[in-house]
């Protein structure tokens, strides 16, 4: 029924050889099964597969399971990751402690087969449903694509990842020229229609994974294009504006154009500790409405880096 692509991940962390073999096979069917003997190689799976649920091993020579629940749970990146204690014996007192440390489930061992995969199972759903929910929650319901609260965070993590690593970070602000006439003379509807095609052709123009184009409100598109500086960002924004005018959305009420267009601000930095994210917005809306004065498709970029 579920190819590959769509399998949830699991990822078993065990020293024991034996006793991955066992959950393995019990869960290999249904899920795409990864495992881990360590708590240094735990770590850095969970970090880089999206790793739906997690089975910990308390017991373990070195960094011991508590101890990589605990480091799971600080770290953004897998702090959401559902985690299932597998332990031989366990007092009250050890089950507290896992639940402090943000545990949802405990399995006993011997390991019953039945339980494995009853217990596995209903909390891989609730991963599901909270995935989907998620993913509702920050997607725009006209165009479908990244609404304004997964923009902003999403340029939350990438300005301290940028202030981590001294990288460039820029941000294009995107406006529909005369988008009020549009409305005025064809309609709410085709407004919305129009909303939906340029933002699917904007977003289809920024190719790179690491970037993020957003619906950011009424008739405005913002995009983070991380690691890239003011000259890479001026070449990205004009390729959006070319491809908007391509479009030829007939607009006979624009006073420059026959089709729609759109005017971007384009802002680049090298973030600073001390500023804040939204200083990028705001150099970045600042720019949009220079290129609105002067005279709208068209984009006016700076470089504070
Ligand atoms: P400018 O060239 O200076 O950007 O002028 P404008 O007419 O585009 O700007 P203004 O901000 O005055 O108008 C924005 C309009 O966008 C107002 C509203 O009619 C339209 N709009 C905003 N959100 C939506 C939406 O979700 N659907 C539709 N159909 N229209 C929207
Ligand atoms: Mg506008
Ligand atoms: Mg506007």
């Amino acid at each position: 029924m579920s190819d590959e692509n769509d399998r949830q991940k699991i990822l078993i962390v065990d020293d024991e050889p034996a006793d991955v073999r066992v959950i393995y096979e019990l869960l290999r069917n249904d899920y795409e099964v990864f495992f881990a003997v360590t708590g240094e190689k735990a770590l850095a799976m969970a970090e880089s597969e999206q790793i739906d649920l997690i089975l910990l091993d308390i017991m373990m020579p070195g960094m011991d399971g508590y101890e990589i629940c605990r480091r799971l749970k600080g770290a953004h990146r897998t702090k959401d990751i559902p985690v299932i204690f597998i332990t031989a014996k366990i007092t009250e007192k050890d089950e507290v402690r896992g639940f402090d440390l943000g545990a949802v489930d405990y399995i006993t061992k011997p390991i019953s087969p039945t339980i494995v995969r009853a217990r596995v199972k209903s909390h891989i759903q609730l991963k599901l449903y909270r995935d989907i929910l998620e993913n509702l929650s920050a997607t725009d319901g006209l165009t479908g694509i990244p609404n304004r609260r997964r923009f902003d965070e999403f340029l939350e993590a990438e300005w301290r990842r940028s202030v981590r690593s001294g990288s460039y970070l820029s941000m294009l602000m995107i406006d529909i020229d005369f988008f009020k006439p549009y409305n005025d003379h064809y309609g709410h509807l085709a407004g919305d229609e129009c909303l939906k095609q340029i933002g699917r052709a904007l977003t289809k123009t920024v190719k790179r994974s690491a970037d993020l184009m957003a619906r950011y409100g009424g008739e405005e598109f913002a995009c983070i294009l991380p690691e890239t500086n003011s000259v890479g960002a001026t070449v990205v924004g004009g390729k959006l504006r070319d491809r908007v005018a391509t479009l030829g959305i007939i607009h006979e009420y624009s006073s420059i154009a026959g089709h729609v267009t759109i005017s971007l601000g384009v802002a680049t930095m090298i973030p600073l500790i001390n500023l804040l994210p939204m200083s990028l917005v705001r150099a970045a809306d600042e720019l949009l409405y220079q290129a609105k004065r002067n005279g709208r498709n068209r984009l006016v970029t700076r470089d504070f880096s």
